[in-house]
């Protein structure tokens, strides 16, 4: 069985400078570079991808989690982006079960509030209209209650359910890479592309440093895609070519369901600003997010939540919640991401346009902006870009599956409930059976507090390229965003798996746990000083 442990990490190195030139050089690993990577895979193309940190480390870990056509997108009138997006939301649900599912919304309404019932009907038929199916309906006040207990009951008169879907959008960057490996993709993490190599006025490769070990490498290609998201600007720059990227950060609260019990996404409006934002269940816990505000330093530093961003997203939950009484101390962890927006120079950060931008400088290939939602047709875009360089690459949307069907044979996996064993199929697709294996070890038995069993981090840290233990525990599972203190208290048996699976010994156990609690302490908890 290969790992992407040692000497997996070695082998693909050494095959990254045994290849004297690949068709394309993707930088980035987030959703948007490994759906680039798939895309090409698939058509032969000879694909290495690079991530300076770890894959889903930017923004493809840090979003709201929606796989959805984007109902503002349709009030801002931009109806080619909705249908698209809300296509997409199709293909996904059906394609991966278990990874994009279906969640219920529901738009409460309260006097005076815009859109009022009738409008938001309308608005929703046509997305529902794209969609082909019918998920909207109103619900009275009495049953919008009863839903949603605790609501604020002071002008409400009633609630108008739709539905989206949601994901985990780490294990949707590591399931569509997997099948972009499938097809004979490369990827490596802690690989940082520095600068361009140009011959004749014409990019043709880069230079990197590997992030683990110091050494440079340098790497001809056909072309080179940067899928960099809200750093695009760097190697544009080089290109001599002006920014383009206004970096917005938006950042999310992770409560315990118990002390904001919400069955479904709720969709409100800041009792402050008027900005729409979501109250929605996820991994077991209620979100509470976002903010859109400017993140102008956008070096390697992690974005993280500012405590006037903590007071605003408390404020609203209390507001629709008046019971709650949500407080700090109720905060198990936060979550920042930067969205990668082409700057359209609007004053309001909420009124920049959210669709992607291609630029392409003399063989780089830069793509930015976009959506989770959206990264297969982004990717195709981008093909469309490369094509100059690639004359056989075919970008038509031919509709062909992104994920490979998956099935288990595993003895282990039939002890599963049908509800385990459509999720873990869907995270997992056609590596199910690996999965499986670490339940011999663990059983099936939960990290408690979590959705994720133990057998998954075991998996994780034999077989999913994890070089530090935030890889392990903020991005391939969330057991850092879901349990206190960062998962502190199962330091032990974290520690036990680590070291059988990737052989740390006594003093890198101790340098990883303490790198990661100083991780998490700064910017996936409370700013210091709130
Ligand atoms: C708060 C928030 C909420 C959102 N919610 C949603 C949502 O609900 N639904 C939805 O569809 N979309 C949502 N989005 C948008 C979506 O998350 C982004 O559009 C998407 O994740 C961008 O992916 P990306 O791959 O382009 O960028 P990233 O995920 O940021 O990937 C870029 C990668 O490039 C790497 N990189 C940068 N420089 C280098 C270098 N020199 N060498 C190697 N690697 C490099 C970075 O480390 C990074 O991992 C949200 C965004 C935010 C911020």
């Amino acid at each position: 069985m290969d790992t992407w442990q040692s000497p997996g990490r070695l082998q693909i190195i050494r095959q990254i400078q045994q290849t004297q030139q690949w068709d394309m050089l993707v930088i980035g690993g987030g959703i948007t570079g490994v759906g680039v990577a798939r895309e090409a895979a698939r058509q032969g193309l000879n694909v290495l991808l690079l991530e300076q940190k770890d894959f889903a480390w930017g923004t493809s870990s840090r979003s709201s989690k929606m796989v959805h056509g984007g109902l503002r997108y349709l009030a801002s009138g931009n109806l080619k982006l909705t249908s698209h997006s809300v296509k997409e939301r199709e293909r996904l649900m059906n394609e991966a079960p278990g990874l994009v599912d279906l969640m219920a919304y529901s738009w409460p309404h309260y006097k005076g509030q815009f859109p009022g019932p009738k409008i938001f009907a309308l608005l929703l038929a046509l997305y529902d209209k794209f969609a082909g199916q019918k998920y909207r309906h109103f619900i009275d006040k009495d049953k919008a209650l009863y839903q949603l207990p605790g609501l604020s009951e002071d002008g409400l008169m009633g609630a108008t359910r739709f539905a989206d879907a949601v994901t985990d959008d780490s294990r949707l960057v590591m399931r569509v890479l997997n099948e972009a490996h499938n097809d004979g993709a490369v990827s490596l993490n802690y690989c940082q592309v520095d600068s361009m190599i140009k011959e004749n006025d014409h990019v043709n490769g880069v230079i990197a440093s590997d992030q683990v070990t110091g050494e440079r490498y340098e790497i001809q290609a056909k072309v080179v895609v940067s899928a960099t998201g809200a750093w695009a600007d760097k190697f544009r720059n080089q290109m001599g070519q002006a920014s383009k990227i206004r970096p917005l950060r938006g950042s999310h609260l992770m409560i315990p369901n118990w002390r904001l019990p919400c069955a479904q996404s709720i969709t409100l409006k800041h009792p402050v600003d008027g900005r729409s934002m979501f109250i929605y269940p996820w991994e077991g816990m209620t979100v509470v997010g976002t903010t859109d505000l400017d993140n102008p330093e956008m070096s390697s530093m992690e974005p993280s939540i500012q405590a006037s961003e903590v007071d605003y997203l408390l404020t609203a939950a209390n507001h629709l919640f008046p019971n709650s009484n949500l407080v700090k101390h109720d905060i198990v962890a936060t979550f920042a991401g930067v969205r990668p927006i082409v700057s359209g120079g609007a004053l309001n950060p909420s009124s920049e346009k959210r669709d992607h931008s291609i630029w392409d400088d003399e063989g780089l290939v830069t793509v930015s902006g976009g959506k989770l939602t959206t990264f297969r047709l982004i990717a195709l875009d981008v093909l469309k870009a490369a094509a100059k360089y690639l004359p056989h690459v075919n970008y038509h949307d031919h509709g062909q599956r992104i994920f490979s069907e998956a099935t288990s044979g595993s003895e282990y996996f039939k002890l599963l409930d049908a509800q385990w064993q459509r999720r873990l199929l869907g995270f997992y697709g056609q590596q199910i059976d690996g999965v499986c294996e670490c339940a011999k070890e663990e059983g099936w038995a939960l990290v408690p507090g979590t959705q994720t069993f133990w057998a998954q981090l075991r998996f994780a840290a034999r077989m999913e390229a994890v070089v530090n233990l935030d890889d392990l525990l903020l991005r391939r599972t969330r057991i850092g965003l879901c349990v206190p203190d960062g998962g502190a208290q199962f330091e032990e048996k974290i520690k036990h798996i680590c070291q059988q699976e990737m052989h740390w010994d006594e003093d890198q156990w101790q340098a990883q746990w303490q790198a990661y609690q100083a991780t998490w302490q700064r910017y996936y908890y409370l700013p210091a000083a709130s």
